[in-house]
């Protein structure tokens, strides 16, 4: 296999605005057809880093290579990036077809090929049939695929994503999602997506940057970002998770992990725990027991039920230990009749496998 190339390299970039560091210090490989995702809460510096790389913004220090040139202090029109902003940007005045060409007009392509490229981008974000439309007649999540559509019309070889779904509901949202990825799938473009959603994040991205305060926490593929993440923020950030607090040491060569929760867990051989680390578990991977279940691989833990929280699927459910720790357990609603078990206040003996630990720095 040959390898990837880089198509976005920022090393060592800062941008304040006054006293505060909107983009501190970050450094990211971005590869060559990468579904690239920066997940963060608001205001950590997300869209600060797309519009740097956009050339919207002159960052402070540091420097942006882009397809391996030096675009650092390259003007934004001659970047080789399109960029999506959240709130669609379309000119009002112009219908469908308008607002997708105006692009390709600028940069003096002949009347024939435009029609052919309008018309294929057209049918892949599904508007066909849309072309005369003022964007005022349309729904949000038409307007977002025109917007899509006016982006990549110009085939950039990347393309920023700007929160692009936020404004849309539920069902549209996971509709484009899916778009999305099958449109970075078709092109072969290198995307560039910075959302706050976390379920966005995990179902579109083939790599996931979590980001705090306007740095870069740390980088990952989708699924390792949420089975193995090595830090607290990014593993609370993405999806829910246990926290198991305590001391580590060692005996007889083994590592145990002292617990406030429930006291001892020898933990493999394999495991190493950093200094001040933490375990952690999530809450689809503790099962209730029918009985104490005492496999030794297997954690275990008595409790009561405080809280349930059912979503139809799936019923979330909280259990307080006798030493009032809490955890979160997610439970199958498998069978109609057991959901009775899962009542406030009922007592139950759930565990799980010490293989699905995680291991966290503070
Ligand atoms: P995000 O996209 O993650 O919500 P932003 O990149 O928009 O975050 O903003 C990061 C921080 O920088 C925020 O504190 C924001 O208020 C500040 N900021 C962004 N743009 C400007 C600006 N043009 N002037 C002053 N402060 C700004
Ligand atoms: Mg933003």
């Amino acid at each position: 296999m040959t390898e990837k190339k880089t198509s976005i390299e920022l090393k060592k970039l800062n941008k304040s605005f006054g006293d505060i560091d909107a983009v501190n210090d970050v450094s990211l490989k971005i590869t060559e057809s990468d579904f690239f995702t920066i997940l963060g809460p608001s205001g950590c510096g997300k869209s600060t880093i797309l519009r740097l790389i956009a050339g919207l913004e002159v960052q402070d220090s540091g420097s942006i290579i882009i397809n391996n040139r030096d675009c650092s202090f390259v003007p934004a029109n001659e970047r080789p990036v399109n960029m999506v902003f959240q709130s669609y940007a379309l000119f009002p005045h112009l219908n469908v077809r308008e607002n997708i060409e105006f692009g390709l007009k600028l940069k003096k392509i002949s009347g024939k090929d435009i029609k052919i490229r309008v018309e294929e981008i057209l049918e892949l974000v599904k508007m066909d049939g849309y072309e005369f439309k003022l964007p005022s007649e349309l729904s949000g999540g038409q307007r977002q695929r025109v917007a899509l559509a006016r982006a990549i019309v110009n085939k950039p070889q990347i393309l920023l994503l700007d929160e692009p779904l936020s404004a849309l509901d539920a069902n549209l949202r996971m509709e484009m999602q899916q778009e999305l990825v099958n449109i970075q799938r078709n092109l072969k473009m290198t995307f560039m997506l910075v959302t706050h959603d976390q379920d966005e994040a995990l179902s579109i991205s083939s790599k996931i940057a979590i980001m705090e305060n306007g740095k870069i926490i740390e980088t990952n593929t989708a699924t390792n970002m949420y089975e193995y993440p090595s830090k607290k923020f990014s593993a609370e950030f993405l999806g829910r998770i246990n926290i198991i607090d305590g001391t580590s040491s060692v005996i007889d060569n083994k590592m145990i992990f002292n617990s406030y929760a429930f006291g001892k867990i020898n933990l493999k051989h394999n495991i190493k725990l950093p200094k001040n680390g933490l375990l952690g578990i999530r809450p689809e991977k503790i099962i209730i027991d029918t009985e104490t279940n005492k496999h030794r691989n297997r954690v275990g833990m008595n409790g009561v039920i405080t809280n349930w929280t059912y979503y139809g699927d799936i019923s979330y459910i909280t259990i307080e230990l006798k030493n009032k720790t809490k955890f979160y357990i997610n439970v199958q609603n498998i069978h109609r009749n057991s959901l009775q078990e899962l009542n406030l206040g009922k007592k139950l003996s759930a565990s799980f496998d010490i293989n699905d630990l995680i291991i966290l720095e503070k």
